[in-house]
């Protein structure tokens, strides 16, 4: 079997991390960068969206998803999405701004009271959500759309750059649609983390589709190396209510989780807002040059 080399260094040497049924492949880091990744057979074409529904359907068999928590957390992903883009406007307050990812729209409809706001969805069932909502949105990849260059003042990918199969490739035709001077916002795991030496294959971004797990390092340099000057890296948190909380704590004791649930609902605290910051989610932003 041939296997994609490091999407970083293009190394083709690595070490085994870990072999988890949560991934698509074995957990591999790089010999050369130390890029750690799910390493995949260079083969294996099906379309993005066909992937996609295959990977919600795996995610939903390995009971990581549960529909209506989900849909039930919609006021806490606007909250979110209000958080993410006060940040985001420390550094720039207006112009024209693509999400790679947009998922049903949240942060594209917070976005469009500043900025003249459009996305790019492969999860066609997502890509409904957003335009019933009435979020301007195109189906499919970022290169699929074919914008012209320097279309964009700001590009975002919140929780989005760890599933790309090309994370190299997908930056320099960002860097090819911002302006120079543009502003790149990315928002991922960071696998140089305590809760990953301490958990390994349980860490909470073990999941099926995560295929990079970058530390601060592994994405400066590659921002780099595709035309991009790292301004700031920090580690973010995230507003959830406690009933997703105990939705995600079911992963790791199914037990604490039902009695916490029990307690919660009984006291009626299931709407309350929780603040999460572990420490393992990192906020990056960058700079065209
Ligand atoms: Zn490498």
């Amino acid at each position: 079997m041939e296997y994609l080399p490091c999407g970083l260094c293009g190394g083709a040497e690595w070490r085994r991390l870990l072999d988890t049924e949560r991934l698509d492949g074995p957990l591999v880091k790089c010999n050369d960068c130390g890029l750690v990744r799910v390493l995949l057979p260079v083969t294996g074409g099906s379309g993005v969206s066909v992937e996609m529904e295959r990977l919600a359907g795996r995610a939903r068999e390995l009971s990581l998803i549960d529909p209506m928590v989900e849909d039930r957390e919609s006021p806490w992903r606007t909250a979110m999405a209000g958080e993410r883009l006060t940040d985001l406007r420390r550094f720039v307050t207006q112009g024209r701004l693509i999400e790679i990812g947009s998922s049903r729209g949240d942060f594209l409809l917070a976005a469009g009271d500043y900025f003249e706001a459009t996305g790019v969805e492969a999860d066609l069932g997502a890509v409904r959500s957003a335009r019933a909502r009435g979020v301007a949105i195109r189906d499919g990849d970022l290169a699929g759309a074919a914008f012209p260059d320097h279309s964009f003042d700001v590009a975002v990918l919140y929780h989005v750059f760890e599933h790309l199969r090309h994370p190299h490739r997908e930056l320099t035709e960002i860097a090819r649609v911002l302006r120079p001077g543009g502003w790149l916002a990315i928002e991922t795991p960071d696998i140089d983390t305590f809760w990953f030496r301490l958990l390994g294959p349980r860490w909470r971004q073990i999941i099926p589709d995560h295929l990079f797990f970058f530390t601060p390092v592994t994405i400066n340099r590659l921002l780099g190396e595709c035309g991009f000057a790292v301004r700031e890296v920090a580690h973010v948190g995230k507003s959830m209510s406690l009933r997703l909380f105990v939705n995600r704590i079911s992963r790791y004791s199914p037990l604490v989780a039902t009695v916490i649930s029990t307690v919660s609902r009984q006291a009626g605290l299931e709407e309350k807002t929780l603040r999460l910051n572990l420490g393992d989610v990192m906020r990056v932003y960058a700079q065209r040059i």
